[in-house]
């Protein structure tokens, strides 16, 4: 049942009189449920318990952690219809959406539990002792990595599951050994609730300390600028606007004690289109690319925002297609109402720019929250010189721009803010022309895709998700796969110290026989 109230550890809890209710986009209505606002007193609450559990939490082993994460995986699944019901009543997202992005969340949970059931992921490097080294002998180091405490996490608007409450920052911040208090959205607080209360059952079941997961409700900015400020509070993880990151970003370096802000912010994503590939199938580029604009409505960071091509005879054709294309595709229900507004507001602000031409524009009339789908395209010369063009139009909205040659195409590529990813489609007889195009795009993107859409994230060690800003805050780092992990630890080391006080991962038996680097080689031998 959802309650509308804040889960402060293990307890519900509601002493706030500032309220709000969820929307349900498709049906235009104000859904029903009351969701108490956390007061001052309970975010305190919420960290110093976090805060507390800590102690307890960062020395609980691997493998009973990841008994948690698998807990908090069945838990969400013990869910069942209820979850779906309140997923698709708050986003307007199809239920086929909000049974793939779970199975997608209850993944990631079981992805990290397997990662951590050993501790091969902390890094653990030897450097053993050399006492005969000349002028001075040489001490035994040991490094390890060692969880950062309580990371607050921002719930994102387009991921209710995913990248929200028991989402890949949630699951990875859990993983590492840091307790998490989730600010969930407004837009989906019931959802929230739901998975909040399946992670509080997991802790309980599993043994884990109150105060090793919170879940907080607010909107209007207060209850989230508490979070961040509070001084026991040591990590932050947020997917969602620039300027909402950015804020957040600048709140947590201005503390006292400043802490990193992982933002996964905004991007258009470049796509590339060689002249040989509009030449040799147009058409299957066109359909592909039409179902990428308009997939999740455009909801999505990896959306196909910018399309680069080299003007000649096709291109003009391959645009209206590509319009004519995107435009067909029936339109879907935006997630609220302000997102659509911010829509409409950020594509007319695009296409309204000199030089830019609406190709296809949905105009027939459609429901409130629904969106309508815009391909545009603008010359090269005119794109370079207006950076209002290079701003992100979140939803099923495209900008192609044609370029007079290739020159102008990487000056292109080198002008653009930090992004997500960059596609190239070619045909393989111009790889090997790709060279500078390519290097351009490494010094922009996190990820580069050959003939393939940006739109679709898979989960797995080798991902990159993440970017030079502001696609995200830190381009070292990864907001997707097992290795979002390392956002939440910092490295530890151990001069001298005797065997048996050392951590498992570090001891000279390496009980746990995992793969550790000593005196600069992989090895799982004992020393
Ligand atoms: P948002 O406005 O950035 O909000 C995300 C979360 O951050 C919310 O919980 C919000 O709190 C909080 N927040 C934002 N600014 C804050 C500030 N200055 N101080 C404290 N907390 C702050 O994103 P959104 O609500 O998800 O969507 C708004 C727009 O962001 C979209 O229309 C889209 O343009 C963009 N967006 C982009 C992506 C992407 O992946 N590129 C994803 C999602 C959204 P409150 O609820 O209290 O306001």
């Amino acid at each position: 049942m959802i309650t509308g109230k804040n889960y402060i550890g293990n307890k519900l809890s509601a002493l706030g009189s500032v309220s709000h209710k969820t929307f349900n986009p498709k049906l235009n209505i104000e859904n029903e449920v009351e969701f108490y606002e956390a007061t001052t007193e309970e975010v305190d609450q919420a960290v110093k318990l976090a805060h507390q559990a800590f102690k307890e939490y960062r020395n609980i082993s691997g493998a009973k952690r990841a008994e948690f994460l698998n807990a908090i995986a069945d838990e969400i699944l013990a869910l069942d219809d209820q979850l779906i019901q309140s997923y698709t009543s708050e986003t307007g997202l199809p239920e086929g959406r909000a049974i793939g992005e779970r199975g997608r969340t209850i993944g990631q949970l079981r992805s990290f539990a397997k990662l951590i059931s050993t501790d091969e992921w902390r890094e653990n490097n030897i450097d053993t002792a050399d006492l005969e080294r000349s002028p001075v002998p040489k001490p035994d180091i040991r490094k390890t990595n060692i969880p950062l405490g309580p990371v607050v996490v921002f719930a994102a608007s387009n991921f209710p599951l995913a990248y929200s409450t028991a989402g890949g920052d949630t699951a990875s911040a859990l993983a590492s050994g840091s307790p998490v208090i989730v600010k969930s959205h407004s837009m989906h607080s019931g959802t929230g609730e739901l998975v909040a209360s399946a992670i509080i059952k997991a802790a309980e079941k599993t043994g884990m300390p109150n105060g090793v997961f919170s879940n907080i409700t607010g909107s209007g900015r207060v209850v989230g600028t508490a979070l961040v400020k509070h001084p026991k509070v040591k990590a932050v993880g947020f997917t969602g606007s620039i300027s909402g990151g950015r804020a957040l970003f600048d709140l947590a370096a201005n503390r006292e004690e400043p802490i990193p802000v992982f933002a996964e912010m905004g991007s258009i994503n470049p796509v590339i289109i060689t002249p040989g590939a509009i030449a040799q199938r147009a058409d299957e580029i066109t359909t592909a690319y039409a179902n990428s604009i308009t997939m999740g409505t455009g909801q999505f960071c990896t959306n196909p925002g910018l399309i680069l091509t080299i003007d000649n005879e096709n291109t003009s054709n391959f645009i209206k297609d590509l319009a004519k294309k995107s435009t067909a595709i029936a339109p879907q229900c935006m997630l609220h109402p302000n997102i659509k507004r911010d829509f409409v507001k950020n594509r007319e602000n695009v296409s309204s720019q000199s030089g830019v031409e609406v190709i296809a524009s949905l105009t027939q009339e459609i429901e409130p929250n629904y969106a309508p789908t815009q391909v545009s395209a603008v010359s090269g010369t005119d794109f370079l010189i207006n950076p209002e063009m290079h701003q992100e139009v979140f939803g099923p909205f495209s900008l192609v721009v044609r370029c007079k040659d290739e020159a102008q195409l990487i000056e292109i590529i080198n002008s653009l803010e930090g992004q997500l990813t960059g596609t190239i489609l070619a045909e393989k007889t111009e790889y090997q022309d790709l060279e500078d195009v390519t290097d351009a795009l490494q010094n922009r993107v996190g990820r580069v895709i050959l003939n393939g859409v940006p739109t679709g994230v898979e989960v797995c060690p080798s991902m990159t998700h993440g970017g030079p800003y502001p696609a995200s805050s830190d381009s070292r780092f990864s907001a997707v796969g097992t290795n979002a992990i390392r956002r939440w630890v910092r490295p530890f080391s151990y001069q001298d110290w005797p065997n048996e006080l050392l951590p498992d991962a570090l001891k000279n038996e390496n009980p746990l026989g995992i793969l550790r680097l000593i005196n600069g080689k992989y090895t799982d031998s004992k020393i």
